[in-house]
């Protein structure tokens, strides 16, 4: 290639992310040094930490520089390697750039994932981050038991699907909430969810929640935050645990919302735990090998939705934090050599 195009930072958004917040550029494509690894992107995943990222301040991952590509999850394939364990041709997946191709310094963090077990889009979501944050929050923090009522939300993304799948493989009553009635549907009618409902368009959170989880909730699997997380605290059981797993709702807000309900943790003993899943990437052979195993007996549905093209990502992000993605939200760069 002559050129690399890149996607980097243009501005810091203030409240919702824009595509003036982005800037395509190009520039001659990287060289490597000794120990480093040049990856041709194939696939990219938008996922909602990086708009924390997109702040600048300190958080448990620093933020993007004005100015710099836009790093996420990728898989890509060497065009060229001056480190011993990775050939031209290999197929490899870690942080890569919103970029065709990427310089990866000593190799750093690249793993290569399997291609003949799952497609390789998988690896950025049921076999990926996304995927085993639901597979180690639901069944190390969550512990659902068989009986017990299980409340998803953003149910139907990337890590709510498998996070309820989880669940009812535990034998539990799971319960999904989702932002459209395809949506919806889907949790009910292909995922098996015993019940599922429209937070935008239920008259009330806490009408929804009585008719879904009428006997209360034992666990509460938290992705969205905000008024959800309040009407949930009123439903509780005694001794529920709440995975504390991300609050969408809240990253393009100025200014967080309150919770008002809080007292009901104390009263009902309840276990918050809040995590993040890359503290536990020591477990990453065990998930993959659970989760390639549940996959390959059919055990496991798995939706994505697919963007194409480069151009196309900063889109794809933004669609994704407004709720308008049905799945997995990755982007297709190219094909394997
Ligand atoms: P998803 O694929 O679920 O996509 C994001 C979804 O969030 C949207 O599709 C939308 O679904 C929902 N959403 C957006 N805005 C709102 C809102 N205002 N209120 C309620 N729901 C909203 O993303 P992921 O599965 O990748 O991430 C889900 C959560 O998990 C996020 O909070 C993320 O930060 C967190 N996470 C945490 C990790 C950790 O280590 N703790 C690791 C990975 C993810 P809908 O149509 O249903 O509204």
């Amino acid at each position: 290639m002559a050129s690399n195009r890149r996607i980097v930072l243009k501005s810091r958004p203030e409240g919702w992310v824009g595509p003036e917040n982005f800037e395509l550029v190009e520039s001659a494509p990287p060289t490597p040094q000794p120990g480093d690894v040049v990856v041709r992107n194939l696939w990219l995943s938008v996922d909602p930490y990086m708009r924390g990222r997109m702040r600048g301040a300190k958080s448990y991952i620093p933020g993007f520089a004005l100015g710099s590509v836009i790093q996420g999850g990728g898989i890509g394939q060497v065009t060229a390697s001056r480190h011993a364990s990775y050939r031209e041709g290999d197929i490899v997946q870690g942080m890569l750039g919103w970029e065709d191709i990427s310089l990866v310094p000593e190799g750093r963090g690249l793993m290569k994932p399997d291609p003949e077990a799952a497609p390789l889009s998988y690896y950025l979501g049921v076999l990926g981050m996304p995927g085993m944050t639901a597979w180690y929050g639901m069944l190390e923090i969550g512990q659902p038991k068989a009986g017990e009522t299980v409340l998803v939300s953003a149910a139907s993304g990337a890590v709510g699907q498998i996070a309820g799948q989880i669940a009812k493989f535990k034998g539990a009553r799971v319960v999904g909430s989702a932002g459209r009635d395809d949506k919806v549907a889907y949790l009910r009618d292909e995922l098996g969810f015993d019940a599922a409902f429209n937070y935008r368009t239920a008259a009330s959170l806490g009408q929804a929640l009585e008719q879904t989880c009428p006997q209360g909730i034992d666990v509460y699997f938290e992705n969205v935050g905000g008024a959800l997380l309040d009407a949930a605290l009123l439903k509780v059981k005694p001794h529920a645990r709440i995975v504390a797993c991300g609050m969408i709702s809240q990253y393009n807000l100025g200014e967080a919302e309150g919770v008002r309900n809080l007292f009901n943790i104390v009263a009902n003993r309840v276990r918050l735990q809040g995590f993040i899943v890359s503290d536990h990437f020591d477990r990453l052979p065990e998930f993959l090998g659970q989760m390639t195993g549940w996959l390959k007996a059919g055990q496991i549905r798995y939706r994505e939705d697919v963007a194409e093209g480069l151009e196309a990502t900063p889109a794809a992000f933004i669609r994704m934090l407004k709720g308008e993605n049905f799945g997995k939200q990755v982007v297709h760069l190219a094909d394997p050599a």
